[in-house]
């Protein structure tokens, strides 16, 4: 098997000593316990596997464990990090020192068949003990983000190169050799979570298709695998031979049982059956389904009936050379496995630096952490040019001057800082939001603990009501009070909620469009009265034309919550926006340059880097053609009364009026005045740049500047405009800091150095 643990040891195995810990293995009985060790060749990976008599109790056997590492350990104790792919070996290593733990979960292991019971409690004590976590997928993140501060979604990623041999194969497996055509195939390990029957259902359906399986059966009695003439079991092949097996099938399979055992897998096979050009039938695994369920080329499937059906439809599509293809090779583009080791690389990093920190925080020798200045850049007026002074521009300016000493030359083309969350002031003393009522919410504590260095908070819950029916006022999202106060109905539960809403909802087959989500959830008159309007003034198109990402935005509750956003931190800045900017860009490195153009400055400002964050086409000269971007006016009114409407914001779905949506700032900051300001959004096609507009053609563009950006060097690319993605402020804090971190990366093991240096020297 070469898989996750290997592709990310082998990264490793490059800039430091691996050593990869094994199982115990049966020895005789007589013997004392020992350690066989071998080197891989190509990594140089060192593989211990501990040779146990066996019998004795679990305590014996961990003893015994206990004295082997100990002694394998003597003389190389220094930087050591520890990183588990099982919380069982804490049982015997829980005593070791590292500059750094690690776990790497990837499954929910607790549901395995013969999972110990000791397996939950040891997977807490694990996370207790680590510094940083990783997941192997989405849902298994989602499932334990609670249960550690520094926990981070890293799905499978694939060697593309490997697996595209699949494509061009001419040298098919001996053993295949006699089997017919079409051929269905499946590798992997064969264990509980192969849903059998459904196999079985396969072959019998369609006698003339082979189902070819590789991989080693584990954990089931292979008498129990079903028998066929068309169904072939081929054993384990190496990671080696399985695009020569993949090139010589039609369609790939992922035929797994739905159950506790695959609640959270993220199987890397998705992505290297893609990347062997096969189409992919799979049943429905909730992270194939969010991550591919929008390919043609993956086919989804619950029912028996369906599985067939949809491997009927794969085997036409592995006769086509079409789109399905291209759109494949467009998302496995931002696949590697190098990424994820830098990122994750980039965290251990940071988990090391806070460690550090902590232990010299501890001593009482905090301040003494001199950022890294290299000696090459002094002569050189600025390590980085950053364009753009919103959140983008200014996290990564406070960060790189704050943490590796770089000097910033910070330039936006608007006389202020803070980008499109910029508040200030009205002539009547109201704060305000220029640009739109901007409402900070997240569910990140890393953003939420970053931000909060620069600013207090004031709590604030965003409600927001809909303007309909020309002129009643209903709790947007859709909630059973609006059902309620709509229809004059009496729903008591979530339960009458539900059951209304499914009477009303349009089944759609495939859910694509604007329109589909809301259809889908609560039918077309619901759909026309909140959505339809709103959207088409909006976006100037209907949202059957738009990705469903957009309305999606908008849930459906079947709740009396009436809150905007359910994010665990809803908080505005007390201050407001702008003071929040002005303390994170109140920094020695950084230089602030205002009512700049970059290109009033590109040419005759010297610097290494450059960060960009105004729209990419407009970086490269349109030269693909304009990306499209949707613009709004604001109206911006002070009125002689204390308040104007009950919330927040409320919105007008209607067409007939021209804008959509009033807010009113006071409810937002809490201020108290005898007078408020209120802002108007009338939406336009010209204008500043405010929404990318997600659409695929629109995406399909962007992936083309996309291109072009990464091919440019010393250059990032950075925030809601730069990387076209219709983002919120934390989601472009959060992409910042990891463009941070991907940069310290490179540098990160000179700053640690230097700031353990620079304790040291201090200590002396
Ligand atoms: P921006 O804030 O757009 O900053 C980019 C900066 O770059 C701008 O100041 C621009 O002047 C400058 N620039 C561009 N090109 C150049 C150039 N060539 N030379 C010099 N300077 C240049 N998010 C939320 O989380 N909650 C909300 O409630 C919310 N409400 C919103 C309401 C509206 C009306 C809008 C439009 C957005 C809202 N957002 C909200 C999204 C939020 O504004 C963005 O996510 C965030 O501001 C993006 O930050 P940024 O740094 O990527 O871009
Ligand atoms: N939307 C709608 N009706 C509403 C609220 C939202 O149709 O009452 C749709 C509309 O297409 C909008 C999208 O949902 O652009 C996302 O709404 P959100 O409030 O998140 O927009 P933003 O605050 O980003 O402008």
């Amino acid at each position: 098997m070469f898989q996750r643990p290997q592709h990310l040891m082998t990264r490793f195995a490059k800039g430091r000593k691996v050593v990869f810990w094994e199982e115990p293995v049966p020895g005789p009985a007589e013997e004392a316990p020992r350690l066989n060790s071998r080197t891989c060749p190509d990594s140089g990976v060192l593989v211990i596997t501990p040779v146990l008599a066996d019998g004795g109790t679990a305590e014996e056997r961990d003893a015994q464990l206990k004295a082997l590492l100990d002694g394998f350990l003597e003389g190389n104790e220094s930087d050591l990090i520890r990183w588990y792919y099982t919380p069982m070996m804490l049982s015997f290593s829980r005593h070791v020192e590292a500059v750094c733990t690690v776990y790497d979960c990837m499954d929910e292991l607790a549901n395995f068949k013969f999972a110990p019971p000791e397996l939950t409690i040891l997977e807490r004590e694990l996370m207790t003990a680590s510094d940083v976590v990783f997941t192997g997928g989405y849902s298994l993140w989602e499932a334990k983000r609670d249960r550690h501060p520094n926990i981070h979604p890293f799905p499978s990623s694939v060697d593309r190169a490997h697996f595209a041999k699949a494509r061009t194969q001419r040298d098919a497996p001996e053993d295949m050799a006699g089997i017919p055509w079409p051929r269905f195939g499946f590798y992997g390990v064969v264990d509980e979570r192969m849903d059998l029957e459904l196999l079985a259902k396969l072959a019998d359906a369609r006698p003339e298709w082979s189902l070819c399986i590789v991989g080693p059966v584990v954990k089931i009695d292979p008498a129990d695998l079903p028998q066929r003439p068309n169904l072939h079991y081929l054993g384990g092949k190496g990671y080696e031979d399985l695009p020569r097996y993949l090139g010589s099938w039609d369609v790939a399979l992922m035929p797994f049982a739905i159950n506790e055992s695959t609640r959270f897998i993220s199987p890397t096979k998705t992505p290297e059956y893609l990347a062997g050009g096969r189409p992919v039938v799979s049943t429905p695994i909730v992270d194939v389904v969010r991550h591919y369920g929008d390919l043609e080329a993956v086919k989804v499937a619950s029912t028996a009936d369906e599985f067939i059906a949809a491997c009927d439809q794969a085997l036409a599509l592995s006769r086509i050379k079409g789109d399905w293809l291209k759109a494949v090779d467009v998302m496995l583009a931002a696949l590697s496995w190098d990424e994820t080791f830098t990122r994750m690389n980039a965290e251990i990093a940071r988990a090391v630096g806070q460690r550090e920190q902590a232990a010299a925080d501890s001593l009482g020798q905090t301040g003494v952490a001199a950022p890294a200045v290299r000696a090459a850049s002094r002569n050189k007026p600025f390590d980085y040019l950053i364009v753009g002074a919103g959140f983008a521009g200014s996290v990564l300016a406070e960060r790189l001057s704050t943490q590796l000493g770089k000097r910033v030359l910070l330039v936006d083309r608007r006389p202020h800082v803070g980008g499109n969350a910029y508040d200030e002031k009205d002539a009547a003393g109201v704060l305000m939001h220029k640009y739109g009522p901007h409402i900070f919410h997240t569910n990140s504590d890393e953003v939420a603990g970053y931000l909060s260095q620069f600013t207090k908070w004031r709590p604030y819950e965003h409600r927001v009501l809909g303007c309909v029916k020309g002129g009643l006022l209903v709790p947007v999202p859709i909630n059973r009070t609006t059902l309620n106060t709509l229809y004059g109905l009496h729903l008591q539960t979530d339960e009458d909620a539900a059951a209304y809403l499914a009477s009303r909802a349009e089944p759609v087959e495939k859910i694509k469009t604007s329109e589909d989500v809301v259809v889908s959830a609560v039918g077309r008159e619901l759909y026309e009265t909140f959505f339809r309007g709103y959207t088409r003034k909006q976006w100037g198109m209907d949202p059957s034309e738009l990705d469903k990402s957009v309305t999606a935005r908008v849930p459906t509750r079947t709740n009396t919550d009436d809150r905007y956003f359910t994010d665990k931190f809803q908080n505005m800045p007390l201050d407001g926006y702008t003071r929040m900017f002005e303390n994170m860009l109140d920094q020695k490195g950084i230089t602030i340059e205002l009512g700049v153009d970059f290109e009033d400055v590109r040419a005759d400002t010297v610097y290494d880097h450059l960060i960009f964050t105004g729209p990419v086409d407009e970086y490269f000269d349109h030269r693909y053609g304009k990306l499209p971007y949707r613009s709004l006016a604001f109206e911006h009114k002070t009125l002689d009364q204390e308040w104007f409407q009950p919330v927040g914001t409320v919105n007008y779905p209607e067409e007939g009026v021209p804008y959509t949506r009033i807010s009113e700032y006071k409810h937002l900051t809490g201020q108290s005045s005898k007078q408020t300001t209120i802002t108007y959004e009338y939406p336009r096609a010209d204008g500043d740049p405010y929404y990318p507009v997600p659409r695929p053609e629109n995406q399909a563009l962007y992936k083309k500047y996309e291109a072009l950006a990464l091919e440019t060097p010393n250059v990032h690319f950075v925030g809601r405009l730069a990387t076209y993605r219709y983002y919120n402020m934390d989601q472009v804090v959060g992409q910042a800091l990891a463009t941070f971190r991907r940069i310290a990366e490179r540098e990160g093991r000179s700053v640690i150095a230097a700031q353990s240096a620079a304790r040291a020297i201090a200590a002396n």
